[in-house]
Parts: structure tokens; sequence; C-alpha cells
């Protein structure tokens, strides 16, 4: 902290955000006049501290970054509230068209400890039978624990011979799938057999938006949210016709998730027919809080929570378990790292509760059969099969996301340049850029992890006392005028 670059060190860090992994990079960009190689701009990190600019990692899962999950998850709730109440380039009409939020589950794959409540937010027990009947394998079937939210057991089969692991790994490897039939069901079957309209002529009036999000249950199967909106033909700009209502949307999407189904390739454990299950939950939003539906803001928080994390509530490893040199592969066998397994890990001894391992075990052993090559089962074997996209959106949803980071960059620029006494020049229309950087290293040293972790805390502070003065605001009003 004596050393004189340690203020403008500080100040790197802070610019981050106090991200839990940096990323380094060496280099300059150069802006020089094509014709007389003068050099009109130059941003280089050797006036850097060490020479370095520092960059933040950007990760989306709050397991790996808190600051950069942060800055994700609040793109994610822009990018999803503009979509039900508009904003970002997205019209302001959007917000009286039929709008719901949907919950598509997986089916059972074998009985699993649970935790219900009753009405008043007592635990119920677990899975009380009469007469305590058991399986084939003389383990019982009745549990009449009552488990509290977190407890280990919540989502471990009650028999794991009884539980379907092929059937469920099988089942997230397609999910992505399933989700992509589901939709197109929907716009192409259901929603026009309701309306009485041909495929065409539904087409030509009503537009069907999505924005979705995946997230794990403890048994370690993915389940989707999402947001579905009903706009007129040309997108949220237009209003659909007025017999397109959120209750067509109800019924369109309970029939389309009964219908659909993906069916898996012909191989050791056979053709599997994979659908939803049969828990479907549909509720209506509206741009504020109702007794009859909920509320945008509410819905993007949803969204948002979900964006940043992984497979964490399964309890297994976040990483991939193929070897890194031969990316799971073995090289024929000829691999000098994992010696031909293809394996970065033993499987065996990871530190994860046997259900999780078993999930891992049996994505990797399917993995290597030919007939479920196209799934890439092993390269995603830690997150038990699932591989697709943890949030997507259909193109007229709202503001894309790369639309969003253009917008981010080039806010920073104008604040850069704000702060460079050559915002005022011009440069002129022959310029050029060059840009020469290169990777100089990633992540903290001990100490320089503790001021990281000291500067993430004072944020989160920051936060909280921010959050409470809202609060306040909200409950006795504001004097002052100030937003
Ligand atoms: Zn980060
Ligand atoms: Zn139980
Ligand atoms: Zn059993
Ligand atoms: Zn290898």
């Amino acid at each position: 902290m004596t050393q004189p670059e340690y203020k403008a060190w500080e100040r790197q860090v802070r610019a981050v955000g106090g991200c839990e992994n940096p990323v380094y990079l060496r280099g300059r960009t150069v802006t020089r006049d094509a014709v007389s190689g003068e050099v009109l701009a130059l941003f280089s990190s050797a006036s850097m501290p060490w020479g370095r600019l520092m960059v933040p990692c950007g990760n989306r899962r709050s397991a790996r970054c808190e600051p950069c999950s942060r800055v994700y998850a609040a793109d994610a709730f822009h990018r999803i509230r503009a979509g039900m109440v508009g904003g970002k380039g997205v019209s302001a009409q959007v917000v009286g068209h039929p709008m719901v939020w949907l919950t598509l589950t997986a089916p059972s794959f074998g009985p699993v400890h649970t935790t219900r409540a009753d009405g008043f937010g007592n635990a119920l027990p677990c899975r009380p039978r009469r007469g305590g009947p058991q399986c084939e394998h003389d383990v019982s079937m009745s549990c009449a624990a009552r488990h509290g939210f977190d407890d280990p057991v919540l989502g471990t089969p009650l028999c794991a011979d009884c539980f379907d692991y092929a059937g469920a790994v099988l089942w997230n490897a397609h999910a992505g799938r399933l989700w992509h039939r589901f939709t197109d069901d929907l716009r192409r079957v259901t929603l026009p057999g309701i309306s009485g309209l041909t495929k065409k002529e539904f087409a030509a009036s009503v537009r069907v938006s999505f924005a979705k999000v995946a997230e794990y249950q403890r048994r370690g199967l993915v389940h989707f949210h999402g947001v579905v909106r009903l706009d007129g033909p040309d997108g949220p700009g237009t209003m659909p016709p007025g017999w397109a209502t959120a209750a067509m949307l109800d019924s369109g999407i309970r029939s389309s998730a009964q219908r659909v189904k993906v069916v898996s390739a012909d191989g050791v454990v056979g053709e599997q027919e994979l659908g939803w299950g049969a828990q479907v939950d549909v509720q209506p939003v509206f741009a504020s809080e109702s007794n009859d539906g909920l509320a945008a803001a509410r819905v993007a928080g949803y969204i948002a929570k979900y964006a940043t994390k992984g497979a964490e509530i399964v309890g297994v490893v976040d990483r991939p378990v193929t070897c890194r040199k031969c990316e799971g592969t073995g090289a024929g066998g000829a691999c000098p790292r994992c010696e031909g397994s293809g394996l970065g890990v033993v499987i065996a001894e990871l530190p994860v509760p046997a259900h999780a391992r078993t999930l891992i075990a049996t994505a990797w052993r399917l993995g290597g059969l030919a007939e479920y090559a196209g799934l890439r089962l092993r390269p995603w074997a830690h997150q038990c099969g699932f591989g697709g996209n943890f949030s997507t959106a259909s193109r007229l949803y709202s503001i894309t996301r790369g639309a969003q980071k253009a917008e981010r960059v080039a806010w920073q620029k104008e604040r850069a340049a704000k702060d460079s006494e050559d915002a005022a020049m011009m440069l002129p229309p022959n310029a050029i850029t060059d840009r020469e950087w290169e990777f100089a290293g990633s992540g903290w040293s001990g100490v320089e992890a503790d001021v990281a972790a000291g500067i993430r805390e004072q944020n989160a502070f920051n936060r909280e006392m921010a959050a409470e003065a809202r609060t306040e605001q909200a409950w006795y009003g504001t004097d002052g005028g100030e937003a």
C-alpha cells in the first residue's frame, strides 16, 4: 500500500467493481492520421499500475463472480422489463399487450424428498404413505419428515435404485429442444387453432414473443420460466387484435405443453419419449402489482435472479469434468494427461453428494455412447446433461443483449471523452486506429484478493443503505423532491 502505484491500482479495482477474477491486458490503442502518420490519440497500458489494464471477468454466475453477475443480472432485468413495460427502444405500447409468466417443469423420474407448506407456511410431511409401502429394493416409499429448506436430503431420491438417472440426464439434454418445439407448437398450432384461423392468417395478425430462463431443481433437472407476449403483426409497437387475450395464451400454453414431445435416439436405454411434467403454471402479467396477476418488475426480478445461477443447488461441481488437454475425447486412448480416459477428475472422488455424483457419472457414461454423440453429454456432465442456453429471448421480445452491450460501451466512451482533454477534438475522417493488446494474466494475489473483497463488501454495504433509504422514502414519501 506504500507503493506509489497503489492509489491508481485501487481505482482500477473499484472500476471493475471488485471483480473476483479480473483479466489483465498489456498493449495500446493508437489513432493516427492516415496521411501524416501523426498520433492523434493514444490509450496505453504503459501508464497504468504495473503496466496492465484491468478488465472484469464478466462471468454471469454469482458463484463465480458476484460483482460481474450483478451487472449481468441488471442487464437481464432491464431487458426483460423493457419487453413488458417498454423503454430501451421498445414501444411503451406493450404495456397493454396480453402477457403471461409461465413455468414448465420436467416430469418425474422417481420419487424424491420434497418440502411443501400449508397455507400458513408450516412445513408438511414429505411423502406420508399409509401402510409403509416398499419398492422392489426393500426401501420405504414413505417419508414423514418435515424437511427444512436447507435440508440436504431435499431433491434426493427415496430409493436411488428406482430413480431413472438415464432418463433424467437425457431429459436435461433435450430440454432446450423441447422448449423450442413448445414455442413452435404454440405459434403454429394451438394458438391458431383456438382463434379459428389458419396458421398463415394467425401469423399475419399476431406475433408471439418469448423470453425464458432455465433454473435447476434440487433433484438435478432443469425447468424453464418465461414470459410470453402477444403483439400485433409488426411486433411490440402494434396492438394485437381484441380476441388475442391472456386467457387464450393460458389455454394454448397448457395444450402445447401437453402435446409436444422429443424422442431420444434409440440406444442402450431405448427410445425415450421426453415431454414436460404435469406441473404447468401460467399467470397473467401486468404493469404493476394487482390481485389477478404478477407485476412486470417482479417477473423481471425473478428472471434476473435465475439468470445468474448454474446447477449449484444440485450440489454438483461448477466446472467440466472433462480432461482439458483432449476435451474429453481421450484422443483415441493416447491422451497423456488423462491416459485416454477423457476425464479431468475422478468422478468417484468428487466432493459432492451421492445424487449429484450419480447424475454426473450417468451423463459421462451415456456421453461415451455413439448414439448420444450429438448431445455432447460429456462436456455438460457437470450440469447433469443440460448444455443449452440459460437465458434466451425471441428477436422481437426486447432490446438484444448485443445492443445493450453496445449501449454501455458507447456510454463509457462518452464519459471517457468528457474526462479527456481531447474531448473537443474531432478525429479526421482519415484517422486509422490500431489496437494491439495481449493477455497478461488473471486473478488476484493473496493480499490483492483481500483488498478486492473489502471493496466488494463496501459496495454491498452502500447498496443496502441505498435500498433502506428507498424503502423509507416509499413509506414516508420524499420531501426534497429528489428521486
Ligand atoms: Zn468478475
Ligand atoms: Zn423426505
Ligand atoms: Zn427402489
Ligand atoms: Zn485427455
